[in-house]
């Protein structure tokens, strides 16, 4: 068989597994395919310093373009129907899995020589050669792999309509960046002769061509209904592959809003997203219900912006005693908050709702001469959108429509609820 062929053979065989384990992940939980995306990496450090395969025009591809390729195009596909935050994961373990076996043999390596056995003979140089650019190989996919997706997403912006395209250049850049460092490494440690840089190159080109074209035939066919989330801030993407707004959370620096203590529309960005992979991951609904205080501008007209604040604090006191403890109020606006509930259907989320509305008006119109109301919008993940900012755009439709019919009371799916009796 020729060289090409071979590794065509190769590229189909483990996009063909792997998109299938990935298409199989509500079913069998992502833990399968993560499991097989990191031991793919066994072998193929070795198959990149010795095992090259001859293409046509004398060029040489080292053995593992098609598995080191497929692994940068296996995890752009991964952020591109799931998002940074899940992305990372294996990112990191990756890194980590790495660096522990490199230091597992190294201690190993204390020993000395190993015992000889007949017909074995065990190749220390090789090992140690090895361990050197594992460490290396390692590193740059680390660097890949965040570079990938903050190239992409900045491709995102420029060319919005094709999938394919982007992640053709998107692969195409990394795979170059890569294969500059990494075959640096690889001269400096074996003496590859620099011929094989090129080939490797090429090589490296045609699997961007090829697991570009697979992937877009791979969402056209399987994922064609789920949309891609909505560009985000580079910074934003950056700061959540390298867990920076976790260590922000950490130091206290983000998270809660100042006036009323809800959770800040910064970590609805961050939280929803998570929250709607794992309602797909576990097949349960997440509903969504947005609220609006009634004619807000006229109480504080009326009564001032201190009342006005008191007021906010108050709605989300109230809605806090309402909810349960794993469900989240969100101060997504100036007098908007949104309150997402984990594993809650359409229905029970309108009852739910229909209390909150009751217990704040109950509550305020004792303690406020003004009596706010609330207005409320809702809906379901995944019945009534397939991504959060669907869910957010239905909800607040519902919202509007709650406005439109005169306030104070609650709209989903079926139209306005019917309001339970005052008092
Ligand atoms: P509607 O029933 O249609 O929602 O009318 P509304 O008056 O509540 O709506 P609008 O969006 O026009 O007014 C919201 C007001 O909320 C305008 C803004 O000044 C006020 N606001 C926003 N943030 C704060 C805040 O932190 N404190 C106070 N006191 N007022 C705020
Ligand atoms: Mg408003
Ligand atoms: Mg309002």
């Amino acid at each position: 068989m020729s060289g090409i062929t071979l590794l065509l053979a190769q590229a189909l065989i483990y996009f063909g597994v792997m998109a299938f384990l990935f298409r199989l992940r509500h079913v069998m939980g992502l833990g399968a395919f993560l499991c097989a995306l990191g031991v793919m990496h066994f072998l193929e450090t070795y198959l990149a310093a010795v095992f090259f395969i001859q293409l046509p025009f004398g060029l040489l591809s080292p053995g593992s373009t098609v598995l080191f390729s497929g692994k940068l195009a296996i995890i752009l596909l991964f952020y591109i129907r799931e998002d940074a935050e899940t992305v990372r994961q294996p990112i990191y373990g990756l890194l980590v899995g790495n660096f522990l076996m490199v230091a597992l043999v190294l201690t190993l390596r204390l020993y000395g020589s190993p015992v000889a056995l007949p017909g074995y003979n065990p190749d220390l140089v090789l090992i140690d050669q090895m361990g050197a650019l594992m460490i290396w190989g390692t590193t740059l996919l680390f660097i890949d792999s965040i570079a990938l997706i903050l190239l992409y997403e900045k491709l995102h912006r420029l060319m919005p309509r094709s999938t394919m395209l982007r992640a053709c250049l998107t692969l195409a850049v990394i795979l170059t960046f890569d294969q500059i460092c990494f075959f640096t490494g690889l001269h400096a440690v074996t003496g590859t002769p620099w011929d094989a840089l090129f080939g490797g190159w090429v090589a490296k080109m045609g699997a961007a061509v090829v697991y570009s074209a697979l992937m877009g035939l791979y969402l056209l066919l399987f994922e064609r209904s789920t949309q891609e989330l909505a560009p985000q801030p580079l910074a934003d993407i950056f700061y959540k592959l390298t867990y920076r707004h976790k260590y922000e959370d950490l130091l206290g620096k983000s998270g809660h809003d100042a006036l009323t203590g809800a959770l800040t529309r910064e970590r609805f960005d961050t939280v929803a997203p998570a929250l709607a992979t794992r309602a797909a991951a576990t097949r349960k609904p997440l509903s969504l219900a947005i609220l609006d205080v009634d004619h807000f501008k006229s109480i504080n007209d009326r009564y001032g912006h201190v009342t006005g604040d008191e007021v906010l604090r108050r709605v989300v006191e109230c809605l806090r005693s309402e909810i349960r403890s794993e469900d989240r109020i969100f101060r997504y606006g100036g007098e908007e908050f949104v309150i997402l509930c984990e594993n809650m259907p359409h229905n029970a989320a309108l009852a739910y709702a229909e209390r909150m509305r009751v217990a704040v008006h109950g509550t305020l119109s004792r303690e406020f001469a003004a009596a706010p109301t609330v207005s409320i919008g809702v809906a379901t993940y995944p019945d009534d959108a397939a991504s959060v900012r669907d869910l957010l755009i239905h909800a607040d439709a519902h919202l509007y429509e709650a406005k439109r019919l005169g306030r104070d009371r609650v709209v989903g799916n079926a139209g306005e609820l019917r309001k339970a009796p005052a008092g």
